[in-house]
């Protein structure tokens, strides 16, 4: 039995979002295009002679008792079995935090497939993925990974073919919006039909294989909230539209954006001004990426 996992936690984009209704319980029904981006946290698991856990970051703001994701779901699985030993958890985080990239999901997703193989709990993927719905409506996503539709809050999940690859930029304005304010400011039940991304239509191009249509059907329905609220996310889907992106869209409930290119030139430009160049106010954080398809693994 190993005492060291380095694991990789990756981030996530939502190619569609569609928020469907707000539910009796306060829960939203969803319906998104996830994929997998090739960003990620370093995870590292170290198994501990004497009982507990314990999380270490590079974030100080981050909190490290329960209220970091990746502990709660360490502890999920160590007190079901009754686990002896302790576990040290070290997270160098490259994903921006509260940014729509699930970067806590996928850290909270890496330590369950860690902690299930360290301790060698036997626990299938639909098994770990059943219980990292607990953690956060994204972890069994995060558990599973590549491209899928992700339905009812989140847990509901459909792979698809792997998305036809081409160039990604992520921007991420230095701004934090709080996923909670974006959902009870969206007014669910309200929108109108044609506020509503077409998420079959984005199925049906992923299906075909066909990257134009998909750039096409990119849509977010929070960005009602979030753009509106802060215009320097259209700024700098702007930025990537006129730098020969596709198309480009706000991921999650954001601040991030994403743009989608073909040619590998304009995406290294568009990369350039926004990390360095005359847009560079717009951007906190800037990376140049692709999709990322292959299953959780040790690495
Ligand atoms: P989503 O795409 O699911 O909306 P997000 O990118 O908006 O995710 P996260 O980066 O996962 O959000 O973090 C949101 C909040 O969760 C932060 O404010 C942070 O304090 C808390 N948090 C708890 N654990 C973690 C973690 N391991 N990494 C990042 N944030 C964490």
């Amino acid at each position: 039995m190993g005492n060291h996992l380095k694991l990789k936690a990756y981030g996530k984009i939502n190619l569609a979002l569609d928020v469907l209704r707000k539910r009796e319980d306060g829960y939203h029904e969803v319906r998104m295009i996830m994929q997998t981006v090739g960003i990620y946290d370093q995870v590292d698991l170290l198994r501990k002679r004497e009982p507990g856990i314990t999380v270490e970051t590079n974030l100080t703001y981050l909190p490290v008792n329960e209220n970091n994701l990746a502990y709660r779901a360490a502890q999920l699985l160590m007190e079901e079995f009754s686990v002896k030993q302790g576990l040290h958890i070290q997270l160098r985080k490259f994903l921006p935090v509260a940014a729509g990239m699930a970067g806590g999901s996928s850290d909270a997703a890496a330590v369950m497939f860690g902690v299930n193989k360290m301790f060698q709990l036997g626990l299938s993927t639909e098994a770990l993925m059943e219980r990292g719905v607990k953690i956060g409506a994204d972890v069994p996503y995060c558990i599973m990974r590549g491209t899928a539709l992700s339905e009812g809050i989140g847990e509901k999940l459909t792979p698809l073919p792997p998305m036809p690859q081409c160039h990604v930029v992520i921007a991420k304005p230095g701004i934090s919006v709080s996923t909670r304010y974006v959902y009870e400011n969206l007014h669910a039940n309200e929108l109108k039909p044609e506020q509503h991304p077409d998420i079959d239509g984005m199925t049906a191009a992923i299906q075909a294989q066909d990257l134009p249509q998909v750039a096409d059907k990119l849509g977010n329905v929070l960005e009602l909230v979030t753009a509106e609220r802060y215009p320097v996310i259209q700024e700098i889907k702007e930025v990537m539209k006129m730098g020969g992106a596709l198309n480009a869209l706000m991921s999650g409930s954001g601040p991030t954006v994403f743009g989608l290119f073909t040619d590998p030139d304009a995406a290294q430009r568009v990369y350039e001004e926004l990390r360095y160049g005359t847009r560079s106010r717009l951007a906190k954080q800037v990376y140049r990426t692709n999709f990322y398809n292959t299953r959780q693994e040790e690495s």
